[in-house]
């Protein structure tokens, strides 16, 4: 091959590699560089590199000026990424690789050069795409938390429902036999009492046999109720009506377990209408009363005071009966609570459970003041709400 020859073929060489080559000298004055650098860096020919500085072709060059004056690198132990300039002014990605070279005594320096544009938005691709799938897997990790934790709620609400259940069949069936034989009696007594003449008799018992199922039914619907706030279905229902159509009817419906010369003093100052759930304060109101005749003697006073003050209605029920033994206070609305004192008297302990439970729903509050052997009282604050008022009942 002759010389000229051997050049060209050098040339063809060259310009055909897989990346962009240049070379320039101590004063970073591009000496030669190869078809697809002047491509890459949007050149149209070679001449339009040549004699450029390379601080026309990168953003920031001090690698090169560090390269040239720290001429005991032979060349880069591996390729660095920087930016380059493109004729217009285009900034792009660039992997960059440097080598020292003497020639006829002087040093130059190569650099290699590969547009790394495609690779990088690949990379970023990957990048986002391992971020959303993290995020994603977070997220799930996230929901599957709450299902557990949901699901230990209501294994937990389970299990209480279930102990709730057994601990009441054991109390029912020994608060069910009390009345169950008295009514018994009573229906015995109300045959032997058949003719004419006993018809007074025959009524008084059959206003037993009456209480009696009253009572009873009320233990029932106490456990049907917690049942309800157990498993979360409570929803009140608020309506409009007068308030002492209700108060008149809990009375009477109570006044029958009055103990003999025992009286309950109404102080009412409700007066209109009112918009609550009539049921919740039937409930509330019977437990208080009802306890009220229960732990007081016969000969006791019930005081009960209803008012409306600024935005609450309090509901106040006093009485002079057997009171709350102070060290047993703390308990008093625990389920299934019972103080010592009272443990002769019937009862299952869930009532004031299911009074505190029905208030706290309602957004009210319920205090007692007590001393034992001298009496109870009772206060309940409930908010008043407008009929056109958005509820908010907390759950
Ligand atoms: P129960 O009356 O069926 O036992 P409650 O939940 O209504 O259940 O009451 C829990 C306990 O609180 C009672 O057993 C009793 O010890 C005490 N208690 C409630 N009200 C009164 C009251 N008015 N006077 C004295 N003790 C009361």
């Amino acid at each position: 091959m002759l010389l000229k020859d051997q050049k060209d073929f050098f040339k063809v060489c060259f310009d055909t590699m897989q990346m962009g080559i240049l070379v320039y000298d101590i004063h970073k004055k591009i000496v030669l560089s190869n078809s697809p650098l002047n491509q890459i860096f949007n050149y149209f020919k070679e001449s339009d590199v040549l004699n450029l500085s390379i601080n026309n072709l990168f953003e920031d060059s001090i690698i090169f000026d560090d390269f040239i004056v720290n001429s005991t690198h032979k060349k880069f132990k591996k390729p660095i990424e920087i930016v380059g300039v493109k004729s217009n002014g285009e900034r792009f990605p660039i992997e960059l690789n440097l080598s020292k070279l003497e020639y006829e005594n002087e040093y130059y320096f190569k650099a290699f050069i590969s547009d790394i544009t495609e690779r990088k938005k690949e990379k970023n691709r990957i990048f986002n795409l391992n971020s959303k799938l993290e995020k994603e897997v977070k997220l799930q990790h996230h929901e599957l938390e709450n299902a557990i934790d949901q699901l230990q709620v209501s294994l937990n609400k389970e299990k209480e429902l279930s102990h709730l259940k057994t601990k009441f069949i054991s109390l029912a069936s020994h608060e069910f036999k009390t009345p169950l034989s008295a009514i018994l009696s009573s229906t015995e007594l109300i045959v032997k009492y058949s003719d004419l003449n006993s018809t007074s008799k025959r009524n008084e018992h059959l206003d037993k046999v009456k209480n009696m199922i009253y009572h009873l039914n009320g233990m029932l619907d106490d456990f049907l109720t917690l049942e309800h706030i157990e498993l979360g279905s409570f929803i009140p229902k608020f309506t409009q009506f007068k308030f002492s159509t209700l108060i008149n009817e809990i009375i009477q419906n109570i006044k029958p377990f009055l103990k003999e010369n025992q009286t309950l003093q109404l102080k009412n100052n409700i007066t209109g209408t009112i918009y609550q759930d009539q049921n919740i304060l039937k409930i509330v109101l019977t437990n208080l009363f009802n306890n009220a005749i229960k732990y007081s003697k016969v000969n006791g006073i019930i005081e009960v005071e209803i008012d409306e003050k600024n935005s609450s209605l309090f509901f106040k029920i006093k009485d002079n009966g057997i009171g709350i033994p102070k060290n047993e206070q703390e308990f008093i609305f625990k389920r299934f609570f019972r103080a010592k004192n009272a443990v002769f008297l019937p009862g299952t302990g869930i009532g004031l459970n299911i009074v505190k439970g029905y208030i706290d729903k309602l957004g009210g509050a319920i205090e007692f003041e007590s001393i034992e052997n001298k009496g109870t009282s009772f206060v309940v604050e409930l908010p008043k709400i407008n009929n056109n008022e958005k509820v908010n009942i907390i759950n």
